[in-house]
C-alpha cells in the first residue's frame, strides 16, 4: 500500500525520512503564482481575503503543479495588519506590503486581547477548515505564522527596530519579541484545531544581512523556543539569505526543520544539524525556478537529493511568475526517487 502524502511529509520534516519510502514534495512555503490563479480562477489580491478563494488558490499547489500538500495564507501582512499597520494588497504579480508601521515607540504596543476576530484571521482560517473537509487526512496543510522578528519589522519599522537593538535594553525588546511569539502561539493553536498539521514561522527579516549571529542567538533563539514550547505540531522555520552563521543555534529553537534559501549548502546544513533539526530546500526560486528550463530544475533538484535534503522544495517563496512546466518538475523528481 502506498504512504499517504500526509504521512510522508510528516515523517520527513520530522526527521524521520528513512522511514517513508521518499523525500517529500511537500511545500510549507508560499506556492501561489499566476499561472495556478489563472487556472483555478482564484486572483491576487482578492485570494487574500476570501477564504474560498484562498483555499481554492492553495489547492492548486496540488491540482495543478502536483505538489505534496496545502500552504496558507500567501501574504507576510496578516499579523501587522491586524496589529493597526497600513496595507498595500498589491497586484497580481505583487505581494501584499505594509505602507505605513502601527507604532512610533516601543512602548505603545501591547497584545491586545481578541486578535483572532481582527483583519484577515478568520479568513485564513476559514480557508484552512475548507482545505480539511475537501481533502481529508490526505495532504498535509501548513499554516504560515509570520516570525516575531518580521512582525517586529512591519509594526516598528525594520530600521526602527534594528536600531533598538543597538541602543536599547535587550530586555525590553525581547519582551515585544515574545508577545508576538505569543500572538503565533495563539494563531497557530486555532490553525491546529481549524484542521492545519504544520506551523511554517516564516521570519524572511530576522535574516544574517540584517542581524548578526549573536543577536540571533540573544534574542531569536529563546523567542523561537517560548514558540515552538507552545505549539503541540510540527514546526518548520524559513529565514531568507545565507542563515549558514545560525545554523548551530537551531536545534536550540525547537524548530523540526530548518528551510534553506539558496545561499545555503544543504549538504554543509545536514552537517551542522545532524539528525537533530531536519532540513529543506532550496532549488534556487530566481535564478532556477523563475529563469530556468526543466532541465535546469530537474538537475537542481537532483542536487539538493543528493546533498541530503528531507524535503524537495524552492529555496524561498515562489515567485509569482514561475512558470508551471519548472515548477511542476519538483514533485514530477521527489516521486521518482523511491528508495529502492
Ligand atoms: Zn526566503
Amino acid at each position: 500500500m502506498e504512504m499517504t502524502p500526509k504521512k510522508r511529509a510528516l515523517l520527513c520534516l520530522t526527521g524521520n525520512k528513512w522511514k517513508a519510502d521518499r523525500v517529500t514534495a511537500f511545500d510549507p512555503l508560499t506556492t501561489a503564482t499566476v499561472d495556478q490563479m489563472m487556472a483555478v480562477k482564484a486572483p491576487f489580491p482578492d485570494a487574500h481575503r476570501d477564504p474560498e478563494l484562498m483555499a481554492k488558490l492553495a489547492a492548486a499547489a496540488w491540482e495543478v503543479i502536483g505538489l505534496e500538500g496545502f500552504k496558507i495564507p500567501f501574504d507576510l501582512c496578516i499579523q501587522a495588519e491586524a496589529l493597526g499597520a497600513e496595507i498595500h494588497y498589491g497586484a497580481l504579480d505583487i505581494h501584499p506590503s505594509v505602507r505605513k508601521p502601527a507604532f512610533k515607540e516601543l512602548e505603545e504596543f501591547k497584545l491586545p486581547e481578541g486578535i483572532l476576530d481582527r483583519g484577515r484571521f478568520p479568513v485564513v482560517e476559514g480557508a484552512v477548515e475548507k482545505l480539511r473537509e475537501k481533502y481529508g487526512d490526505y495532504l498535509p496543510i501548513s499554516r504560515q505564522v509570520v516570525g516575531p522578528f518580521t512582525i517586529a519589522g512591519h509594526i516598528f519599522g525594520v530600521e526602527k527596530f534594528c536600531g533598538w537593538i543597538k541602543r536599547r535594553d535587550p530586555e525590553e525588546l525581547r519582551e515585544v519579541l515574545f508577545q508576538l511569539a505569543d500572538l503565533n502561539v495563539e494563531e497557530a493553536r486555532a490553525a491546529l484545531r481549524a484542521g492545519a498539521d504544520v506551523i511554517c514561522i516564516a521570519d524572511p527579516t530576522a535574516s544574517s544581512d540584517i542581524i548578526s549571529p549573536q543577536t540571533f542567538k540573544e534574542l531569536m533563539v529563546p523567542t523561537y523556543q517560548r514558540l515552538c514550547s507552545r505549539v503541540s505540531a510540527p514546526v518548520v522555520l524559513h529565514i531568507c539569505g545565507n542563515a549558514t552563521s545560525y545554523l548551530p543555534y537551531l536545534p536550540d529553537t525547537g524548530i523540526d526543520t530548518f528551510s534553506c534559501d539558496a545561499q545555503v549548502d544543504i549538504a554543509f546544513a545536514k552537517q551542522v544539524l545532524g539528525n537533530r533539526v531536519a532540513v529543506a530546500g532550496n532549488v534556487p526560486t530566481v535564478s532556477v525556478l523563475l529563469q530556468g528550463n526543466p532541465e535546469t530544475v530537474k538537475k537542481a533538484c537532483i542536487e539538493c537529493i543528493a546533498k541530503g535534503t528531507d524535503m524537495l522544495i524552492p529555496s524561498c517563496g515562489i515567485p509569482p511568475r514561475t512558470p508551471t512546466e519548472n515548477f511542476r518538475i519538483l514533485p514530477q523528481v521527489a516521486s521518482c526517487m523511491v528508495y529502492v
